[in-house]
């Protein structure tokens, strides 16, 4: 469904680090509800871009739009305070190649985590959220047991179960399935297709271009640093027209 604004907007955004320009003067939209598949080679700036989105990186230059909130960059602008980055950050939910669980802790108090410290619910209110999360990931009778006990996929739907707990309004994944095992992918992308089905905004980058192509309404494609081509998922998957999406893709098959 996209009905209203759109959820996720940036605008001529530049980030550099030191000499490299990574991010030239990229624009880009989500949907309330749509989904993302951020595709491109290794070194594109498809990680620098997901995380400026969440202010992870700050940009260099251009604006940022999640929900009702706008931050604008810039030489004469001053940077965001601390306290404003949290608050945004914690409206996006993101999943990384690597888990991060925090290994000393159960499932359920990873899950838990952030809303008792972050968000300051009570602790009971915070295990019925976690739970409920968990049993949106299917993992809820492993609530009880350390990250180390459970298979890689599992590890990663915790992941997901735990930005969820933030009740975020978009959700960002960044190559979530590039570290398992090739029998452990289906379940964490089956995973993100139903929150997909549950309406989540979301950006995904991921070299599973199938996946992509059944699961993202758009796509958009990087390379050294700009987009160079967006479409509608499949048709652009299928036809692209640009030399440069065609070597990309000619890749995978
Ligand atoms: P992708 O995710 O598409 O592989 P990245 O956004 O990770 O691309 O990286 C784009 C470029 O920016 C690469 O050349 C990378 O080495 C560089 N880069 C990313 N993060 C940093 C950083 N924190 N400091 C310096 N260079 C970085
Ligand atoms: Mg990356």
């Amino acid at each position: 469904m996209t009905t209203s604004a759109p959820m996720i907007e940036v605008n001529a955004l530049r980030k550099s680090f030191g000499a490299l320009q990574v991010l030239k003067d990229i624009n880009f939209k989500v949907e309330t509800g749509g989904v993302v598949a951020l595709l491109g080679p290794s070194g594109s700036g498809k990680s620098t871009l997901l995380r400026c989105i969440n202010l992870l990186v700050v940009p260099d230059d251009g604006a940022i739009r999640v929900g009702t909130t706008t931050f604008a960059f810039g030489p004469t602008r001053k940077p965001p305070r601390t306290r404003e980055l949290a608050a945004f950050r914690s409206r996006t939910g993101m999943v990384f190649q690597n888990f991060n669980l925090f290994p000393h802790m159960s499932v359920l108090q990873n899950v838990m985590e952030a809303p008792v410290y972050v968000r300051k619910l009570p602790r009971k209110d915070a295990q019925d959220l976690a739970m409920a999360q968990l049993e949106k990931v299917g993992l809820s009778d492993r609530a009880h047991q350390m990250p180390e006990t459970l298979s890689g996929g599992q590890k990663q739907r915790v992941a997901i179960a735990r930005a969820l707990a933030m009740e975020p309004e978009v959700m960002l994944f960044d190559e979530a399935t590039s570290a398992l095992d090739p029998e452990l992918v289906s379940e964490v992308l089956l995973t993100i297709q139903q929150l997909a089905a549950d309406g989540m905004t979301m950006v995904i980058v991921t070299h599973e271009i199938a996946f992509a192509r059944e699961v993202a309404d758009r796509v958009v494609f990087m390379r050294d640093g700009v987009v160079v081509e967006e479409g509608p998922a499949r048709q652009t998957i299928d036809e692209p027209r640009m030399e440069a999406t065609r070597t990309f893709l000619s890749h995978f098959h």
